[in-house]
């Protein structure tokens, strides 16, 4: 149940959010997508609206008052990030297009300063595609090595197969903070303990776990964190990457343009000092800022509140679902976000998928970005439905419902 220091109730939280009310096939729109995108609240469209109303102008470039307005947003939008995941210094946020974007990065830089032929980088099972192509591209660039942590039926990583992976050729671990296809909570505080004790970095993908809980990169000790905005209620096309000083410090920037330098002759250029060094071009700066609104807004409702509502809302899905004849459900890990990814016996999973879009209940279909952890299980897709703390207990009840007419129909 919701603590008593929530300020707002259910209902008061679900008006925040103004697609929530939308009607689809004349039914009540039942958004259980959250996992692939979350819908915005109002304070963050009246932010991104606000900069386009009244101050929108290119940050870092001018004297002139829109752009000390519109640059001060964008900085005080890196205190919200830095604060938010905990980080010890501004210099170490750094806006980049998404997650995918921000592993890219890392592979490209990591790859180019410290990783040599035959040098081997460990990923998990889990991963979304995100956090596995970057990976390969920079092995096949580099002649490095891709090594993957297996998973067990329960659909979590197996520990000690992960500790055997460990040798002197590891250069970095990269794993997800949680899966995205089956929601399980990876342990990072132990992946990284033990990465830590062979001196070997670690990147924690949060692209699923920065919306479902604290996220204090601190306490967590991981050398690079990465999200995506568009999961925590922000706009799409910003994300971040934190680093440590000391690496970001040694990484070369993986792209050249405005902005990341400091003097540029056609001889040589240096680069500009921390984070800018990694923000070429014209960033996405109106994001950034509604990035920072919608941070605020998680914060304002209450972290561990989310958390909360969110295992209440997971507990009932697991318990209704599970009790209907005929659905598998994959990923049974005990530590899991809102994510439950299943199939009913016989019926395809797109076929489900579009008859619940019917009813009004969006859900996801298909391999999640994760074919290898379809592959694991020997299926081809699930159906995903994936909730956060706006849900409610009678959407979870639809959905029951409507899996309950699928089967009926095609039975
Ligand atoms: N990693 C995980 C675990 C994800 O869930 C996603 C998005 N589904 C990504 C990476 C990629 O995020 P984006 O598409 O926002 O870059």
């Amino acid at each position: 149940m919701v603590k008593p220091e929530t300020l707002k109730n259910i209902n008061e939280i679900r008006a925040d959010f103004p697609l929530l009310n939308k009607s689809i096939y004349n039914r009540r729109l039942v958004y259980f997508d959250n996992g692939a995108t979350t819908q915005k609240p109002q304070c963050v469209i009246d932010a991104v609206s606000d900069v386009y109303l009244n101050y929108n102008a290119n940050i870092h470039r001018g004297v002139h008052t829109l752009s000390d307005l519109s640059s001060a947003a964008y900085e005080n939008a890196r205190e919200i990030v830095r604060s938010f995941i905990n980080a010890g210094k501004r210099e170490e946020i750094v806006f980049t297009a998404g997650t995918t974007a921000s592993i890219n990065a890392i592979a490209f830089s990591f790859g180019e300063r410290y990783i040599k032929p035959g040098d081997e980088i460990v990923i998990s099972h889990l991963e979304h595609h995100a956090n596995i192509v970057p990976w390969q591209m920079m092995c096949q660039r580099k002649k490095a090595i891709l090594r993957v942590i297996p998973i067990n039926d329960n659909g979590e990583i197996i520990f000690d197969e992960y500790l055997k992976l460990l040798n002197s050729r590891t250069k970095l671990i990269s794993v997800s903070q949680v899966s995205n296809a089956l929601g399980t909570v990876l342990p990072v505080r132990l992946i990284i303990d033990a990465a830590h004790s062979a001196d070997i970095p670690v990147l924690i993908d949060g692209a699923q776990g920065i919306q479902h809980g604290v996220v204090d990169v601190k306490k967590m000790n991981c050398d690079f964190y990465v999200f995506s905005g568009h999961k925590i209620y922000g706009p799409t096309g910003i994300g971040m990457l934190y680093g440590k000083e000391k690496y970001l410090d040694e990484l070369p920037p993986y792209q050249g343009g405005g902005d990341m330098v400091d003097k540029v002759t056609f001889e040589k250029t240096t680069y500009n000092e921390l984070p800018f060094k990694f923000e070429a071009g014209t960033m996405n700066y109106v994001g950034a800022i509604g990035l920072g609104k919608a941070l605020e807004y998680v914060l304002d409702i209450g972290r561990d509140n989310i958390a909360e509502m969110e295992q209440d809302l997971l507990k009932h899905a697991t318990d209704k679902l599970s009790a209907i004849n005929g659905i598998r459900i994959f990923g049974n890990s005990e530590n899991k976000i809102p994510i439950i990814s299943f199939l009913i016996k016989n019926i395809h999973q797109y076929d489900a998928g579009m008859i619940l879009d019917k009813m009004g209940i969006a859900v996801r279909t298909g391999t999640h970005c994760a074919q290898p952890v379809m592959d694991r299980f020997g299926i081809d897709g699930t159906i995903r439905a994936s909730m956060c703390f706006y849900n409610t207990i009678e959407e979870v009840d639809s959905l029951v419902e409507g899996i309950e007419k699928v089967i009926e129909m095609f039975s």
